[in-house]
């Protein structure tokens, strides 16, 4: 009796066929264990359950004969070409067949022996004969592998022979079965799957066709079965060993500012409000991902939320991915406070000088707001503040909310007790970093709130972010109309242009985005001053702007603020603008060449348009070269619905390469296709986290707990960071 992690720790070299080079070859593919092994399932199967009477035989399809070896023997052709011909007989007839080599397995045949043979037929010199075709003595032989069964064949593994690995396979069965089964009997009984020894066994060696579906379900359930035990101890460790803050909101800052807010908040922002909110009051630390469409109305409900960390005495943080990102939160965030009548008198240089503020004496509660980029330090409470100044006011809990990059935590910045923090675009943001995060407050781990406004396939959310509780913004605040999607071949980009001057003779102003063109960042700044250049020329009359990465911040923050006064009618930029720029003015999204962007990032920046009343249109300009390409460009066209899409890109692309790191725990899924499988992730992860909770650290089902940890090794420790 064999347990999994018992063979995770026995080398594939003790298997039958696999010397020194064949280890190394299979270990370049991720197979080391017999446990890899026992994953390496076959590509496919051939059908040799059927034998045909050898006067029945016919050219071409591949066939399986029965008879007895009447003549057999071995010649040299020339130089190290061996031929080994065989004349087999049954009731029907006789039929040649030839092998071009004299050892394995054919010298064990001899003369009377019974055979079987399966292969393609072939007219040679006017008679049928079987060209090297696979080869059993049927009495010697205890079991059938290759011939009068279902043969598998499995993938190629190096140069390594398919027929060297199905045997290597074949003698892993045999030494390790049966091997032992610990999922609960109730799971499996649930949903009817085959026990697992069986679906090693059936996988590899089926006695049918049908079998092998049962044994891949199985497998498949328990491949899924592990990783979501591993996120389930994971959440459950920090529910029960993490140490947070239980925060007391009073209501005096969260309440004035929701009721003056110029509009209501929809049911989808009110109910995630509470979500949120449950968590920030209770012990453990939140983990929570905030997902909506772009423009749902994410930020009002984050800030809403860290208000009420700040009543109740505690520093907030909201972080994005980029400078200008950042900077557009501090603006948007300084509006809806100041919209709130929650911003400080503004002290200035005067005040400094022993000068009353003019605000000073305001009776109403007052948040400080502060922005820090690695190039700007920027206050809602002083105008003129300094670098250092705002560091030791972070440090002595001055600052009630910290705007800054992802780069923030990573700097020397203290915060006197930071309670909570807003994170902007997860996939930029690894683990490593929120264990950071944790560590600037004193042992208590602050509240994360994980803002995304790329949709997550809900499949992948459940799998990759298994161990985060996820809130959705499932409906757009009124009154937003829908972006129309139009796809242009490259010779009619004076389409696009035209629909740009057009809005432009309406009041409205446009984006014109063009993809990185090369990974260096200074050839992708030089193409985008020559596309604007040429842009600028095919517009004149338009006052058309340009941002990309590689402008220092100060003037990528001029041309921000140009476009927000209205002083620019168009704006050419790199993928900058990708996430977050909020121009309600903004009615054309000109993309060009679309076909470089995947799909998530296209639906990304037409969110950048109809964030008004104004309708608005996203004008696609492609010449796509692959069937991809134009099938992301295609669902752009046909929808809007950005989980809809994330679910198309998985489906293009793969799941392996959506996030394509190794953070993810998915690219070890071997088996599992988290798409195709989703009925069995979703009982796997309901069984999961049904038994962590009846049994948290699986002492009731030690063999269980050890396996994962076997089976997922290095993942497991990144699922662990705790
Ligand atoms: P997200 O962060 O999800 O992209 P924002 O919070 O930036 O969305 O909101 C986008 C725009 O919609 C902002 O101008 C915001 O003021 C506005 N908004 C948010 N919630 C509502 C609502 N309930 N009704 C009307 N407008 C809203
Ligand atoms: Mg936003």
């Amino acid at each position: 009796m064999a347990t999994l992690s018992r063979l995770t720790g026995v080398s594939v070299g003790e298997l039958k066929g696999i010397g020194p080079a064949r280890v190394a070859q299979l270990a370049r593919s991720g197979i080391h264990t017999v446990a890899d092994m026992l994953h390496h399932v076959p590509r496919d199967y051939l059908d040799r359950t059927e034998v045909t009477p050898i006067a029945k035989t016919m050219v071409g399809p591949e066939v399986t004969v029965v008879g007895e070896v009447r003549s057999i023997s071995s010649r040299r052709a020339r130089g190290n070409l061996h031929i080994t011909e065989a004349r087999v007989g049954d009731d029907s007839g006789t039929i040649k067949a030839v092998w071009f080599t004299k050892n394995y397995p054919y010298r064990k045949v001899k003369e009377g022996d019974r055979v079987a043979l399966s292969g393609v037929v072939e007219r040679f010199r006017g008679s049928l004969q079987m060209k090297t075709p696979d080869a059993e003595v049927l009495d010697r032989t205890p079991e059938q592998i290759v011939t009068g069964r279902i043969v598998p064949v499995h993938p190629q593994v190096g140069k390594i022979n398919p027929r060297i690995i199905r045997d290597a396979v074949h003698n892993a069965l045999k030494r390790s079965r049966p091997i032992d089964d610990p999922v609960p009997v109730e799971f499996k009984a649930a949903r009817g799957l085959m026990d697992r020894d069986q679906a090693f066994a059936s996988i590899h060696f089926p006695e049918s066709r049908e079998e092998t579906a049962s044994a891949r379900e199985r497998l498949v359930y328990d491949e899924l079965f592990r990783l979501e035990l591993a996120l389930a101890l994971r959440r459950r460790h920090m529910i029960l060993e993490a140490k947070g803050f239980a925060h007391a909101p009073t209501g005096e800052l969260a309440g004035p500012f929701l009721d003056r807010l110029p509009y209501r908040l929809t049911e989808a922002q009110i109910r995630v409000l509470d979500e949120i909110r449950s968590d920030l009051e209770a012990t453990h630390p939140m983990h929570r991902l905030l997902q909506g469409e772009v423009g749902s109305g994410k930020t009002v409900v984050a800030v809403a939320s860290l208000l009420g960390v700040i009543e109740a005495g505690r520093q907030t943080a909201i972080m994005a991915p980029t400078e200008v990102l950042a900077e557009q939160h501090y603006l948007g965030v300084n509006d809806l406070l100041a919209q709130a009548a929650l911003s400080p008198g503004l002290r200035g240089a005067g005040e400094r000088l022993g000068m009353q503020s003019l605000f000073s004496g305001d009776a109403d509660p007052a948040v400080h707001l502060a922005l820090l980029t690695g190039s700007v330090a920027a206050a809602n409470y002083d105008s003129g503040i300094s670098r250092p100044q705002l560091l030791a006011d972070i440090a002595a809990g001055q600052v009630d909310l910290l705007v800054g990059t992802h780069a923030l935590i990573q700097e020397g910045v203290q915060f006197s007790s930071l309670g909570a923090a807003v994170i902007d675009e997860q996939h930029r943001f690894g683990v490593a970093q929120r264990v950071q995060l944790r560590e600037k407050s004193d042992g208590a781990e602050p509240d994360i709130l994980i803002m995304t406004a790329t949709p997550i396939p809900r499949t992948l959310s459940m799998t990759l972010y298994g161990d985060l509780d996820v809130s959705l913004i499932d409906e757009m605040p009124p009154g937003r109309s829908p972006v129309r999607t139009v796809l242009l071949s490259k010779a009619e980009e004076r389409i696009a242009i035209e629909r740009v001057e057009s809005e432009v003779a309406k009041g409205r102003q446009a984006f014109v985005v063009c993809p990185l063109v090369e990974d260096s960042p200074k050839v992708e700044a030089a193409s985008a001053v020559g596309e604007h250049r040429r842009l600028a020329g095919l517009m004149p009359g338009l006052r058309v702007g340009l941002i990309h990465g590689q402008l220092p911040s100060k003037e990528k923050e001029a041309v921000m603020a140009s476009l927000r006064a209205g002083e620019l009618d168009v704006l050419v930029s790199t993928t900058v603008i990708e996430v977050g720029i909020d121009i309600p003015n903004a009615t054309v999204m000109v993309i060009l060449d679309a076909d470089r962007f995947g799909l998530s990032q296209l639906h990304q920046l037409r969110g950048r348009v109809g964030r008004s009343s104004h309708p608005g249109t996203c004008l696609l300009v492609a010449d796509p070269s692959t069937q991809d390409a134009a099938d992301r460009l295609n669902a752009m066209v046909e929808s809007n619905d950005g989980f809809r899409l994330a679910e198309e890109d998985l489906r293009i692309r793969g799941h392996g390469t959506v996030f394509g790191t190794r953070q993810s725990g998915m690219n070890d899924l071997v088996l599992a296709d988290i798409m195709a499988d989703l009925e069995l992730l979703v009982a796997a992860r309901r069984d999961a986290f049904g038994l962590v909770d009846s049994d948290p650290d699986l002492s009731d089902h030690p063999e269980l707990a050890e396996e994962v940890s076997a089976m997922l090794g290095e993942t497991v420790d990144w699922l662990f960071i705790a």
